[in-house]
């Protein structure tokens, strides 16, 4: 058996005694790196308790020494930047300047991490009643979970635990069992940059993990990442133990092309946002709504498509890299024989793609789907692979109409040369994050991640201030000092006097 992932608990990186463990495979060759263990429910309980015994000296840990580790955490992060994006690259397929993007977004919010002392400022007002003050306090919570998907095994769970710790929580991580690896280089890395015990915690697993966390006493708040189902799921489970959460879910991204947009940039921005990281993105494009004039297009974006092939994460041709797994290979087929089935015309077909010399990997070649309605399998669901489809209108409205009339809300963008056409698509869109001639609008970390509808459940968002406000508690003071002051005798109503 290939060497067992370990876990980190309680400062230490540890085996597992689990007897339940699946592999860890390269998705270009089915490789096994390693052997992924799931966690017992005693494991889970150590490592939340070393967490919450950390909480009560880290919480004391003036802000400056907090912000200092992460200071020393970013360099360390940007040091081996190459080092983990190589090892992400093998266990998730990315190419390599992919994999090294998923890296350095992460290190974009560790950077904002930094900055804690002035995120975590509360507010002060003088004299809100005669020598009486006001002042707010932000602070943390205790001990928070962090449940991440297999696409972004840097990028995501570096959303989480650094914000969260930064504003003194401790943190219990559960990557994705697809690529758990990654994950663990970046605890590593933390210790390596001081992080004291029981700070970070790492365990592995799959739904009874994620269940033990959300169900446990113990843990004040979860940030999930994941498809739609899960994020019901772990938002009902979480909020039905009284927790504070935040789910981030799945998408359908539409990118609207007006027939004044220029065209060759609009045309690799779209060919880019659907097949880069093979489609495995939640701010993927995956339907082009081709507006008016703009529909003579759609046969050089086609063309242009046809012209990007995945490969091997370290080959310099190689646009997109393999699916993660067989299984989400067979996933994305099914949806293109489903897409054909239903009578939507396949203007590019990826199904039966071959890589030389990779004759296991999970590949999927380009594909585009034309003539395709909103009542299709293939419109409907999250496909998250290289398949783009496209939809025709003839005026800007109902494009929007029917933007707003998909279920989801993680991403849009439009393409165009009027202002005044992209400021009636950005007010009149219901979706939570909009590029203008912008094809992936992710917001860098002094923003947050902003999706509506049924791409978030939750209230405060990823990253950014409101990932501050996330991970704390607001504390009110009001008080008075008795200088030089007589007494008046009791105030008996609400009013401050
Ligand atoms: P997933 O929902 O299968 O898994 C996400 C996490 O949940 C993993 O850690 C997994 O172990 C755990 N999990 C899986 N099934 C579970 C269950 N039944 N109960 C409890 N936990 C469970 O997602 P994935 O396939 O790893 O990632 C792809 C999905 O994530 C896509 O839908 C994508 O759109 C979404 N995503 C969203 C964002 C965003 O910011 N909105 C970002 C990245 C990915």
């Amino acid at each position: 058996m290939a060497a067992l992932v370990k876990m980190f608990i309680g400062g230490e990186f540890v085996d597992s005694a689990s007897n339940e463990s699946i592999p860890v495979t390269n998705p270009a060759t089915q490789a096994v790196l390693g052997e992924v263990p799931f966690a017992t429910g005693a494991e889970i309980d150590r490592a939340v308790a070393s967490a919450q015994a950390a909480f009560q000296t880290w919480r004391e840990t003036p802000i400056p020494e907090r912000a200092r580790l992460m200071l020393k955490y970013q360099d360390l992060l940007k040091r081996y930047q190459d080092d983990i994006a190589k090892g992400l690259a093998l266990e998730t397929g990315k190419t390599f300047a992919d994999a090294q993007g998923d890296v350095w977004r992460g290190i974009e919010v560790v950077e904002h991490a930094c900055n804690v002392a002035t995120l975590m400022m509360g507010e002060t007002v003088e004299n809100v009643a005669r020598r009486i003050d006001t002042q707010s306090y932000l602070q943390p919570l205790g001990v928070c979970a962090g449940i991440t998907p297999f696409n972004f095994p840097a990028m995501i769970p570096l959303w989480m635990f650094p914000m969260a710790i930064a504003c003194g929580n401790t943190f219990v991580l559960k990557p994705s069992e697809q690529d758990p690896m990654t994950p663990m280089r970046l605890a590593e890395l933390f210790v390596e940059a001081g992080a004291p015990q029981g700070v970070l915690q790492v365990v592995h697993g799959g739904k009874q993990q994620v269940d033990a966390l959300l169900t446990h006493p113990d843990i004040k708040a979860v940030s999930f990442v994941g498809s739609v189902p899960v994020a019901e799921h772990v938002y009902r489970t979480s909020t039905a133990n009284l927790k504070r959460v935040q789910a981030l879910a799945g998408a359908k991204n539409h990118m609207v092309i007006m027939p004044d947009a220029p065209k060759a940039q609009t045309i690799d921005s779209l060919v880019g946002a659907a097949c880069g990281a093979a489609g495995q993105r939640c701010m993927a494009i995956s339907v082009a709504v081709f507006v008016g004039a703009a529909k003579a297009w759609i046969p050089d974006l086609a063309q242009a498509m046809s012209k990007v092939a995945p490969g091997p994460w370290d080959s310099k041709d190689a646009a997109y890299g393999p699916q993660i797994s067989p299984q989400a290979r067979n996933r994305i087929l099914d949806f293109i024989a489903k897409g054909k089935e239903e009578g939507a015309a396949c203007l590019l077909d990826g199904s039966d793609c071959r890589v030389a010399g990779y004759p296991n990997g999970n590949w999927v070649g380009p594909t585009l789907f034309g003539g395709v309605r909103t009542d299709m399998t293939i419109y409907r669901e999250e496909i998250f692979g290289p398949v783009l489809l496209v939809l025709e209108v003839d005026e800007l409205d109902q494009a929007i109409a029917t933007i707003n009339a998909n279920p989801y809300g993680n991403g849009t963008s439009i393409f165009t040369s009027s202002g005044g056409a992209a400021r009636r698509f950005q007010h009149e869109v219901e979706v939570g994050q909009v590029g203008i001639n912008v094809p992936i609008p992710v917001p860098l970390p002094f923003f947050s991640f902003t999706g509506w509808r049924r791409s978030f459940f939750g209230d405060q968002h990823a990253y950014g201030k409101q990932a501050v406000r996330f991970y704390t508690e607001t504390k009110t003071i009001t008080s008075r000092w008795f200088d030089d002051v007589a007494a008046t005798g009791p105030n008996m109503t609400i009013r401050l006097q």
